[in-house]
């Protein structure tokens, strides 16, 4: 499976499963484009810290997701892609009366516009390569849905349909698009939901762990970062070729209840 001579762009990839998804990427010989859109020293001292680890080149390239024109930028200024990975995303937890309007906005552009906007900007390239992967970070919840995350079930349902189109624009021209669909894995954006959750289904930290997200996933284990850029890489690699316009789920079982 190795990618070496590849070169992937991984969105909002300081973090969580976008950095679980880069490590495993360069793991596997592919150079590799961290994103955020922070600029911070930490995030230049992550892309040098993985170079010198996996022996690729590694470069972190501010833009942000929630604009179409940084999106399209991030892809020039990486000048092309092998291996795009659309993965940034934000989250909020909120009943629909109450949703604010700003944080659907915000959510349906970083979650689900920001992969149109990428994929419009990488395709060319892949297509004169004859060669390239999308991969859509989606979620159990682009097949599944649940209360109170309106605007992320949106959005990730509506990666799944970008997917699938892409793909069969796609198809015969050496370029496949796909969907990871993880379910619950402890990353910060997770972290961060647990208190309104306490709020919202009126529990303590342990019992929403235990009843509203482990409950969903047979496994009674949250996934982890290692697992879902595995799947990646299997994605990425020619074992996949013939895999295109599909989901595969990183649940516990979650989606097969
Ligand atoms: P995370 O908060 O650790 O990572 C989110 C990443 O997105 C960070 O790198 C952050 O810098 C980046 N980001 C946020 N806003 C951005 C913007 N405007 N521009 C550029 N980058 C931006 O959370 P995570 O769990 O690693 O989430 C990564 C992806 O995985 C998301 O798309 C999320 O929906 C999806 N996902 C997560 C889980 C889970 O349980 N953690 C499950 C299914 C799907």
């Amino acid at each position: 499976m190795s990618l070496k001579r590849k070169q992937a762009v991984v969105t909002g990839s300081n973090s969580g499963i976008g950095l679980g998804i880069a490590r495993a990427l360069a793991g596997a010989g592919a150079d590799v484009v961290i994103n955020s859109f922070t600029d911070s020293q930490e995030d230049h001292d992550l892309a040098k810290e993985i170079g010198a680890a996996f022996g690729v080149t590694a470069r972190y390239i501010r833009a942000d997701m929630s604009k179409p024109d940084d999106c399209r930028a991030l892809i020039e200024a990486a000048g092309g892609c092998d291996i795009l990975v659309n993965n940034a995303g934000i989250q909020h937890v909120a009943r629909i009366e109450e949703f604010p309007a700003e944080k659907w906005d915000a959510i349906i552009a970083i979650n689900m516009s920001s992969a149109f906007h990428t994929t419009a900007a990488a395709l060319p390239g892949m297509y004169a390569a004859g060669w390239g992967r999308v991969i859509n970070v989606a979620s159990a919840h682009g097949l599944t849905a649940s209360p109170y995350k309106s605007a992320y079930v949106a959005a990730k349902h509506g990666v799944v349909g970008l997917t699938k189109t892409t793909a069969l624009e796609a198809a015969g021209k050496g370029v496949t698009c796909n969907a990871i669909c993880p379910g619950y894995v402890l990353t910060p954006i997770v972290e961060a939901q647990i208190p309104d959750q306490m709020k919202t289904h009126d529990m303590d930290r342990e019992t929403v762990i235990k009843e509203v997200m482990l409950a969903r996933q047979p496994s009674g284990e949250f996934a982890t970062v290692e697992q879902v850029g595995g799947t990646a890489v299997f994605l990425a690699s020619d074992a996949a070729d013939q895999i295109t316009g599909t989901t595969i789920s990183v649940d516990g079982g979650w989606t097969a209840l």
